[in-house]
């Protein structure tokens, strides 16, 4: 558990309270160093006894800081230091007769330090650690009882005792400012963090809106506003399907502007444009939420017409016929007539695929077109 020997691998910076500790235990050693030394001062210590103070004061608080840094998790290697520390001055106290002040000066400072983390349990843990160095010291050393202590000793443990508990309280405001300054940081951080989450949702929302703009735009012909042939290549399998799984009728209607290349030639593209643009709005205000108006190239339009019956198709396809025939395009001081040929085709009457179903309409319109145009033809099996 006390090794010295910590695994190799750090992770991160030093803990800040590692150095802080590393800090204290190195000025207040010496004071300590300066207390047994009073201590044992005219008693013929032993060069050997000099000689490990010096190592216990001097050497010791490096090794251990050494220790706590080399250690994967640095604050608990730490914390095993303190109870080191602990052992020792129950050792040293022991050794020097625990005199009273000496001992109560290290054993409150001991009990403090790990205190300090580990609240009652530190303060348990360190007096069993200082208790064993005492025992230690009494099993091997020649224990001899001296508890009285000179004035310097007392001195000293009184300097010594305060400095290192205004240490140690300055050590516990500077933890309480870190502490309040990092809560009013993490409250500052929180909000910008709301603030920056509010403007990505809104840049999400717009990019959203944006998204569903471009691909409306995509899917619909510029000039009528109808939707254009690659929405209807996406739309038709689905229409196709919806028609096959509910069993259900599906027409499809293939409308063509007759003579629309004289109109053209007679009064200008731009004419040709505008009855474009009035077709489309017909056929659009006149279609049902279900329908689906597509401009399929040039001057013809493609409808799809889910759930209907013949009579009811027939009867729309004529709606709209009469009423184009019926429109008067006014444009540049000219009033354009023109009229519709339609072919008809239904599923799954007259096609199971789209192509089939597209081609026979387009057969039905071939034929409304060579019987003389403005009029609608369903799709039969007699065509060709
Ligand atoms: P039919 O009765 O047999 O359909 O005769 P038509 O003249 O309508 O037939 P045709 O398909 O030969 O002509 C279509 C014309 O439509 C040719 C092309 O210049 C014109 N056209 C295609 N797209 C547009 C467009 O966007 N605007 C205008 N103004 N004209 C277009
Ligand atoms: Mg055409
Ligand atoms: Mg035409």
């Amino acid at each position: 558990m006390l090794s010295i020997l910590a695994p190799k691998d750090r992770s991160g910076p030093i803990n800040p309270f590692v150095l802080a500790n590393y800090r204290v235990r190195t000025a207040s050693f010496v004071m300590a160093f300066a207390i047994f030394s009073a201590q044992w001062w005219g008693k013929h210590a032993s060069p050997l006894v000099w000689g490990l103070l010096l190592l216990q004061f001097f050497v010791y608080p490096h090794l251990m800081f050494w220790r706590a840094q080399r250690a994967a998790y640095s604050l608990d290697a730490e914390l095993k230091n303190l109870l080191v520390d602990s052992f020792f001055l129950g050792l040293w106290c022991a050794g020097a007769g625990l005199p009273v002040w000496v001992t109560f000066a290290f054993f409150s400072a001991a009990l403090m330090n790990v205190a300090f983390y580990r609240n009652l349990v530190g303060a348990l843990q360190a007096t069993l650690f200082f208790v064993a160095g005492v025992l230690v010291w009494t099993a091997f050393g020649h224990f001899q009882f001296e508890p009285d202590t000179d004035v310097l000793t007392t001195g000293l443990c009184i300097v010594g005792l305060l400095v290192y508990l205004m240490i140690v309280t300055s050590a516990a405001y500077q933890r309480s400012i870190n502490l309040r300054d990092t809560r009013r940081e993490l409250r500052h951080s929180d909000q910008s963090l709301h603030k920056v989450n509010a403007d990505l949702q809104d840049q999400l929302a717009e990019n959203q809106k944006l998204q569903a703009q471009l691909l409306e735009h995509a899917n619909r012909d510029p000039l009528t506003g109808l939707y254009n042939r690659r929405y209807l290549d996406s739309t038709m399998a689905r229409e196709f399907a919806f028609a096959k799984r509910e069993d259900q009728a599906l027409w499809l209607m293939l409308i063509d502007i007759d003579y629309f290349k004289k109109i053209n030639d007679t009064y200008g593209h731009q004419a040709g444009d505008e009855v474009l643009k009035i077709l489309a709005h017909l056929l659009h205000s006149q279609a049902r939420a279900e329908d689906v108006v597509c401009r399929f190239g040039g001057e013809e339009f493609l409808l799809l017409l889910p759930a209907m019956s013949q009579s009811v198709a027939l009867a729309r396809a004529e709606q709209w016929r009469q009423a184009f025939a019926d429109t008067v395009v006014d444009y540049g001081g000219f009033q354009i007539h023109a009229t519709l040929s339609i072919g008809m085709a239904d599923y799954p009457l007259h096609g199971l695929t789209q192509k089939d179903l597209i081609g026979n309409a387009d057969r039905a319109l071939y034929r409304a077109k060579s019987e003389g145009r403005n009029r609608v033809v369903v799709y039969n099996a007699d065509m060709i």
